[in-house]
């Protein structure tokens, strides 16, 4: 059996999207499935749209998210240049183009700017296309050479037939058959001498021995060209896999405005990238259960590609911030700690046991900024509605809960040990003296001393942290607040 090749073919112009993400995932993950190769390219012949730095963020990304390649500008694997536009110095495309031309596939085409704003356009997919009247192929061969040697400016166009079909697979969508004359005749080389993405990738995919290519089905209109020029060399096709379009709970396109739509803006909102990774794995691939949380390693043995759907795939955000939790919930403690720590020192400066309040959002939080919010009362206690020291099930009302807190006041002031459980002694102890259940007395402390109905932990962890001192003024307020009812 052949080695499976795969590749991440990204062009540099800009931030890694979603999207883009998704392939190289797929490619790795189609390769790492049957021990085979995954390799990086990158496609930079598209000179206008190139992004300095964009390169970078792409090793970044994949190193990021371990997406480690194989083959790349940076690991020679014998394919190389990994870089089309070194390749194209090698005069790899002029060579595969004019192949074509000897062939009948592909001819020059001199004409000017003039000459194409002339010609008739259709609309495609919503795109004017400009659909070139095959003028040029009828130049002689003194004609052509003559447009040479003087130095006219050209490009190299596809030779596609004007009758019959184009028959190509697809592993998602099947066969398609297109008709020839939709078939626009291309440009292969473009007047700059780079070549088009639409000869690049089929010259690269074959010399480079690619066996799968997944990519946006975006690319699934150019596919019967693409693979016209196969049948032209004679080459194999390799097996396609055209991923349906992420759309954003609107059904939109995922877009810079959905405010997602990149790795880099995951990451910023505080997302952990293994969780990113998983669930950008289920952007349009399920396994045969229903589970959903799963590692890099895991995917790899269970990534089949049979098993990709072809309907459009959600990106939802609250799913992921579902599956972020999980695996903030999942992590050591040390590493979550040493993650959360930044979050927390914004919220509450370095004067709090940040430890012990780690601890305690742990399993509350499902993204970090979401840190804020849980925490915010430990350093400064918000203003409270008295009402809310009444609590049917706890059985507690204001009248309730003022005698409690003005019994408890006179033994917590005379008490120093404000460690949890000496704490949890003493209220313990006044529950069973007044024969109440625990919630009747807990649920007033909570309260004076958080000022809010949900807390990430109990009355005496969160006094514990508070010490006795701002304990003592919280409890006290609370009896104002109560008194003033
Ligand atoms: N360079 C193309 C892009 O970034 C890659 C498409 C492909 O994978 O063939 O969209």
């Amino acid at each position: 059996m052949t080695k499976i090749r795969t590749r991440y073919a990204p062009s540099p112009t800009g931030k890694m999207h979603v999207g883009n993400l998704r392939s190289a995932l797929y490619e790795f993950l189609i390769a790492k499935h049957e021990n085979g190769d995954f390799m990086l390219r990158i496609e930079d012949t598209d000179q206008e749209r190139f992004v300095e730095g964009a390169t970078e963020i792409i090793y970044r990304t994949l190193e990021k998210t371990g997406l480690i390649h194989d083959e790349g500008p940076d690991k020679d694997g014998g394919y190389g240049p990994y870089v089309q536009s070194e390749r194209m110095k090698t005069g790899i495309y002029m060579k595969y183009a004019k192949e074509l031309i000897d062939k009948g596939e592909a001819y020059y085409c001199f004409c000017d700017k003039e000459r194409l704003a002339s010609l008739k356009t259709e609309i495609v997919e919503g795109k004017e296309i400009m659909i070139y009247d095959k003028h040029c192929l009828s130049l002689s061969k003194e004609e052509i050479e003559a447009n040479l040697a003087a130095g006219k400016p050209y490009v190299i166009r596809q030779n596609n037939p004007t009758e019959g079909t184009t028959t190509f697979h697809d592993e998602l969508y099947g066969d398609i058959t297109v008709n020839n004359s939709e078939l626009d005749d291309m440009i292969l080389i473009k007047s700059d001498g780079y070549p088009t993405y639409n000869f690049a990738n089929v010259v690269d995919d074959h010399t480079m021995n690619i066996t799968h290519v997944v990519r946006g089905n975006e690319y699934l209109s150019s596919s019967p060209k693409y693979v016209r020029l196969y049948d032209a060399f004679g080459w194999e096709v390799p097996v396609y896999v055209h991923l349906p379009l992420i759309t954003d709970e609107n059904h939109k396109k995922l877009s810079k405005r959905s405010g997602h739509a990149s790795f880099e803006d995951l990451i910023e909102q505080g997302f952990l990238t293994e969780a990113v990774v998983n669930y950008i794995a289920l952007l349009g691939w399920s396994p045969e259960d229903n589970r959903e949380i799963f590692s890099l390693e895991e995917l790899k043995k269970e990534f089949d590609y049979h098993r990709i759907s072809k309907s459009p795939a959600v990106f939802d955000i609250v799913k992921l911030k579902w599956m972020n939790g999980e695996y903030l919930k999942a992590m050591d403690f040390d590493k979550f700690y040493e993650l959360a720590k930044p979050y927390l020192v914004e919220a509450l400066g370095e004067n709090f046991d940040l430890k012990k309040i780690a601890a305690m959002v742990k399993t509350r939080i499902e993204v970090f900024p979401d840190i804020a919010g849980q925490v915010d009362f430990f350093k400064k206690l918000p203003e409270y509605d008295p009402a809310m020291y009444a609590h049917k099930k706890m059985k507690t009302d204001k009248t309730s809960s003022l005698k409690v807190l003005e019994d408890l006041l006179p033994i917590l002031e005379a008490q120093d040990d404000y460690s949890n459980d000496a704490l949890y002694q003493t209220l313990l102890a006044y529950v069973e003296k007044e024969g109440v259940k625990n919630g009747y007395v807990m649920w007033p402390v909570r309260t004076a001393v958080s000022g809010k109905q949900m807390t990430p932990a109990g009355a005496t962890e969160i006094m514990e942290i508070l010490g006795k001192e701002e304990s003592i003024a919280r409890i006290r307020k609370g009896i104002e607040l109560l008194k003033a009812e």
